[in-house]
């Protein structure tokens, strides 16, 4: 795919590969007559529970539900606050105003483009319930600090990992330096994002790392009670049919996109490790280029996004560049949370947040992306800064 244009995802070359296998899924769910939450849907929950080493997962519409619900079992309404980062895709917070409560946001660190945990402590009101820390571009937050500061504040910790399905907390974050407890920090290394808090919410929106062929999510905690809890909400309340017990949602999981996900799962270490591989490939090519900065590859990095920062003030003229070159490119996201209609004019500013909404560019990638493509991409966009550069 070297000549031609290039998309920022193809997910055609990875259905081929299991289009058979997908069929017959897609056959016996039909066959079956069984078509939302059923035996493929039970089995997807056991087998992504194993996977994740969580004692429940429970399967839902969508991401954004995930959040939603997840929040809810915590005990999260009117009145309450939660802290999360700016710089997401507005569900992050549209799930906090959703059910009631305020989104506090805390500036984010720009190695990682994740929440700056040291920003949290001086935004702990009583009010405050929980944080939500988003492992952005699949890339995990600093867990253990925020954990930390979760314990000292008695605060529930609920993570969005729409972005970092298979992603693994390191030890390190690159921001407190080693700083947080050690006990707390080995306790937690090696852990999957979405198991180290109490909740951990997942997206299986087709562009995600483990993507369905239509909307789906996922709600996972250690905690029987949350559990039952997030069980009830995804029916409507009930536990058993017409004997609804609080107000819920119509929330389920469908029998096709399980039976699909169950076909994908055996596969999510190596696509993800296929990604890394693009992500390395990428830093290769664009090493020691002036006015870039290049994302650090680290082991459990999963890299739904590879973003890269312009510094010099021509991030759009380099996407339009690479435009008209047939270089499909995207801004995640050019607009920080608290500064979108919804929320406009209620919140301070984020000066980190702002700074990388105005850099970030959002290259090719999927685990199927070719080196030769990868080197087009990255000879594009340097002679696009050599003929530009200060
Ligand atoms: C995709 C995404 C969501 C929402 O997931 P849906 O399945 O689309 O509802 C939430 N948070 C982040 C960070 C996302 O990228």
């Amino acid at each position: 795919m070297s000549e031609g244009k290039i998309p920022i995802l193809d997910l055609k070359t990875q259905y081929r590969s299991l289009q058979a296998e997908i069929q017959a899924a897609i056959t016996r769910v039909c066959e079956s007559g069984e078509f939302i939450l059923g035996s493929d849907v039970k089995a997807f929950e056991q087998e992504v529970a194993a996977y994740l080493g969580v004692k429940h997962a429970i399967g839902c519409n969508s991401g954004t539900d995930a959040l939603v619900i997840g929040l809810r079992a915590l005990g999260i309404g009117p009145g309450d606050e939660v802290i999360t980062t700016p710089f997401s895709f507005f569900a992050t917070a549209e799930s906090i105003s959703m059910v009631g409560a305020t989104p506090i946001f805390a500036d984010i660190d720009a190695q990682s483009f994740n929440i700056n945990p040291e920003a949290i402590p001086a935004l702990i009101t009583e009010r405050t319930k929980a944080i939500m820390p988003v492992h952005l571009y699949g890339n995990p937050a600093a867990m253990s600090r925020i954990l930390e500061i979760a314990q000292t504040y008695n605060l529930k910790v609920i993570e969005d990992c729409a972005q970092s399905f298979g992603a693994r907390y390191a030890g390190t974050c690159g921001v407190c330096q080693g700083t947080c407890a050690p006990e707390i920090r080995s306790a937690m290394t090696g852990k999957l994002t979405g198991t180290i808090g109490d909740v951990g919410a997942y997206s299986f929106f087709p562009t995600k790392n483990l993507g369905a062929y239509g909307d789906g999510g996922l709600i996972v905690t250690h905690d029987d009670r949350i559990a039952d809890l997030a069980r009830m909400l995804r029916t409507h309340g009930s536990k058993q049919k017409y004997r609804n017990e609080m107000f819920g949602y119509n929330s389920r999981l469908d029998s096709i996109q399980a039976a699909i996900l169950r076909v994908k799962l055996p596969h999510i270490n190596a696509w993800n490790e296929a990604r890394r591989t693009v992500a390395r490939t990428y830093n290769e090519f664009l090493a020691g280029l002036p006015d870039v900065i290049t994302p650090a590859v680290s082991d459990g990095h999963v890299f739904h996004q590879y973003t890269i920062r312009i510094t010099n003030g021509q991030r759009d003229q380099v996407q339009q560049d690479l435009a008209a070159q047939g270089i499909s490119t995207m801004i995640y996201y050019p607009v920080p949370q608290d500064q979108l209609p919804v929320y406009k004019g209620k919140y301070p500013a984020y000066p980190v947040s702002d700074e990388l909404a105005n850099q970030v560019l959002s290259l090719p990638i999927w685990p199927e992306l070719e080196r030769e493509t990868i080197e087009r991409i990255a000879q594009a966009l340097k002679q696009f800064l050599a003929a530009h550069g200060a």
